[in-house]
């Protein structure tokens, strides 16, 4: 069984990757920051669907933390297979409005916490693993609403091209780069922002957290051997580069 460290996966995004891919065999580590009993019950359901894992509290944007979480899977599971940099907060403010610590902040949990994932695997990855960051169509845009958000979006690819070639042969990096998914992120939309934003979709709708999971199973399994430093775009056509 191949293991699989998936950050921020008690809710949203994460907590769809992390139970398509105990569907797909994988044993999750079910990374949370606050949400203890969220996690608990993500975990409850991959163990219903017959999956493996175990829930790890962790904040990203700590070093320790993460170590700690790694060196613990590891010494219960063995080597890991594939990891999800997923983990994220969306502060949404312009740059007149956001304080010095929401800019660290931002840069804390969803950048550094992606590097300090991979760094603190290193050691402990299958000599063939796979890893996924996930971005955000921000980091390709901008955005006037959210100066660090997208900031840090695009540090993450930059990240995850380094690692590509610094990693390869042997372990793959690619990222996902989500349009607008129905999750916590946006539940501060009201109907007619909703509206607005379904019209300006091509495909003419928000995402589901499964459409965005269903990919990085793609990206984690042999179908993508030969893709590595790729973005893949998952936003119904919003953003076409
Ligand atoms: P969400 O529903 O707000 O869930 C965020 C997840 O991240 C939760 O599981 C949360 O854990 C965890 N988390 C937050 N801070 C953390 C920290 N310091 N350490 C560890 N875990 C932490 O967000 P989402 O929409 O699923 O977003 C997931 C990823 O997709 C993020 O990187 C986001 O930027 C990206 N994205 C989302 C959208 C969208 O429209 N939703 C679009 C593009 C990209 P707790 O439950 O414990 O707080």
């Amino acid at each position: 069984m191949k293991n699989v460290i998936v950050t921020g996966a008690s809710r949203g995004i994460g907590r769809a990757i992390a139970i398509y891919l105990a569907g797909k065999g994988y044993r999750v580590a079910v990374n949370y920051a606050n949400n203890e009993e969220v996690a608990k019950e993500v975990l409850r359901k991959i163990r219903a669907c017959g999956g493996e894992g175990e829930i790890y509290r962790a904040d990203v944007s700590s070093y320790e933390d993460v170590a700690k979480m790694v060196r613990e899977f590891y010494e219960a599971y063995g080597p890991i297979y594939g990891l999800v940099a997923n983990a994220g907060i969306y502060i949404r403010k312009n740059i007149r409005e956001m304080s010095i610590e929401d800019w660290k902040r931002t840069i804390q949990v969803n950048l550094d916490g992606a590097f300090h994932l991979v760094k603190a695997s290193l050691s402990y990855l299958e000599k063939k693993a796979s890893i996924v960051f996930i971005s955000s169509q921000l980091a390709f845009r901008g955005s006037p609403s959210s100066v660090a958000y997208s900031a840090s979006k695009a540090g993450t690819l930059g990240l995850m091209r380094s690692l590509a070639l610094q990693l390869s042969p042997h372990v793959r990096v690619n990222a996902i780069a989500p349009g607008t998914i129905d999750t916590d992120m946006i539940a501060n939309y009201n109907e007619e922002q909703r509206k607005r934003r379904e019209e300006e979709i091509p495909l003419k709708r928000i995402g589901t957290p499964e459409e965005v999971a269903k990919v990085v199973a793609f990206l984690l399994s042999e179908d993508s051997s030969y893709i590595t430093g790729a973005t893949i775009d998952v936003n119904g056509g919003f953003y076409i580069r």
